[in-house]
């Protein structure tokens, strides 16, 4: 555990928890339109006016990618100073940047003093491409073969904090203004650190930033929200958001998954699936993925996989099997390739096509949540380098 973060997270002259720093301008990139609104008002704008100007901001921030109010040639010079006194529009800082041989982008991202999380670009083939993003730092919940589990949660992200992710990938991958033909951010998947209907308020907020078809306008049906199971909060998420649903399931039957996904003690499968078959919308074209890791001598048998295809009977499902991603002293291997492809060739027989994700960025840190440990053990052993050197 990092005790250095927990107090933080406790203490009183920590950021807020918008993430702006206490006497320091607040950035707007991320904010609502609503908190784009209050802004205006706070910097003088007449209440009847507010509407217009946070309209033109949201464009600028959001389908220019402006960077300075002094690219807002709409606004009034006056106006754009007084925004500039008051305001910035910063993004969080990135601490690290690894770029993978196969184009996988992770970057660990400050978001205020000693707080950091993880976004990562996976590209595709052709020219789509997927971003992965974060929702907590750190997790409440302990999956076993998840890295992020072994980490205490420090919070949730703000929507402010969640959109930024997606604005610091755009503004690496030099992808504004939004009507580039190029993007290739074509989808979001929220499969980063934390457990995104604990933080559900924020998540959905942050969906309406990035989904505005007059801002980043990457659709609601591009993004899809992933769960561990948290089943009072899965239908409210489609009723919300009306994103896709992922479901990471990694067990078909109650005994193993309250092992590997503890949160399966306090809503077993049964409830589970019931919640699923309840989502709006469900159908051929809005179909709930199944992430299943593959966990060798766990659950990887023959027998699970057709276990597997029984459970979802009847769901509009998509599988995807999960090569395991080790970790530093994880207690757990990734099946054997052998296994994985007989495994997918029961569910192919089933009819779920294409089962098995490959992984991706292997070399620049593997699983999910390994990041930010890793980059904080090489601080730790700078650090204790650096004393060493200063007591001899
Ligand atoms: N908390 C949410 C979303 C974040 S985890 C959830 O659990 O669904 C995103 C996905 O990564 C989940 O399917 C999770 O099971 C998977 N995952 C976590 N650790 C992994 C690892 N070491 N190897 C492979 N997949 C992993
Ligand atoms: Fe949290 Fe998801 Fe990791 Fe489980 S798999 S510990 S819910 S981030």
């Amino acid at each position: 555990m990092n005790h250095a973060l927990n107090i933080s997270a406790a203490n009183p002259n920590a950021p807020r928890l918008d993430g702006s720093q206490p006497h320091l301008p607040t950035s707007l990139a991320g904010m609502t339109r609503a908190q784009l609104r209050d802004a205006a008002v706070e910097i003088g704008v007449d209440e009847k006016k507010a509407k217009m100007r946070a309209e033109q901001l949201w464009r600028w921030i959001y389908h220019q990618g402006a960077t300075s109010f002094d690219e807002m040639t709409n606004i009034s010079k006056d106006l754009r100073a007084k925004m500039a006194d008051r305001f910035t529009l910063t993004r969080p800082k990135i601490v690290e940047r690894l770029v993978s041989v196969d184009g996988t982008r992770k970057y660990l991202i400050e978001l205020s003093p000693g707080v950091e999380c993880e976004t990562v670009f996976i590209p595709d083939v052709a020219k789509s491409g997927a971003l992965c993003v974060s929702s907590q730092v750190g997790c409440t919940l302990n999956c076993t073969f998840c890295h992020t589990g072994t980490q205490a949660l420090v919070r949730n992200l703000t929507a402010a904090e969640i959109a930024a992710q997606v604005m610091i990938a755009r503004d690496d991958l030099q992808e504004w203004p939004t009507s580039n033909e190029n993007r290739k951010i074509t989808n979001i998947v929220f499969m980063g650190m934390g457990e995104p209907l604990y933080n559900l308020d924020h998540v959905s907020d942050a969906i309406d930033t990035i989904s505005d078809g007059d801002g980043m306008a990457i659709g609601r049906r591009r993004t899809t929200v992933s769960t561990s199971g948290v089943v009072p909060k899965i239908k409210e998420l489609g009723e919300r958001t009306g994103t896709m649903l992922a479901i990471s399931l990694h067990a078909t039957n109650d005994d193993l998954r309250d092992e590997l996904v503890p949160l399966n003690k306090k809503y077993p499968l049964a409830e589970l699936m019931d919640a699923i078959r309840q989502y709006p919308g469900l159908g051929n074209s809005k179909r709930v993925t199944f992430e299943y890791v593959m966990l060798k001598g766990v659950n990887d048998s023959l027998a699970e996989a057709r276990a597997l295809v029984r459970l979802l009977k009847g769901v509009p499902a998509k599988i995807n099997l999960i090569p395991f991603n080790p970790w530093p002293d994880s207690p757990y291997e990734c099946s054997d390739w052998d296994q994985i492809e007989a495994f997918a060739d029961v569910v192919n027989r089933a009819g779920y096509a294409s089962p098995i994700r490959t992984p991706r960025g292997r070399d620049i840190f593997a699983a999910c949540g390994q990041l930010r440990s890793e980059s904080k053990k090489v601080r730790a052993s700078e650090l204790r380098k650096q004393r060493l050197a200063g007591e001899g």
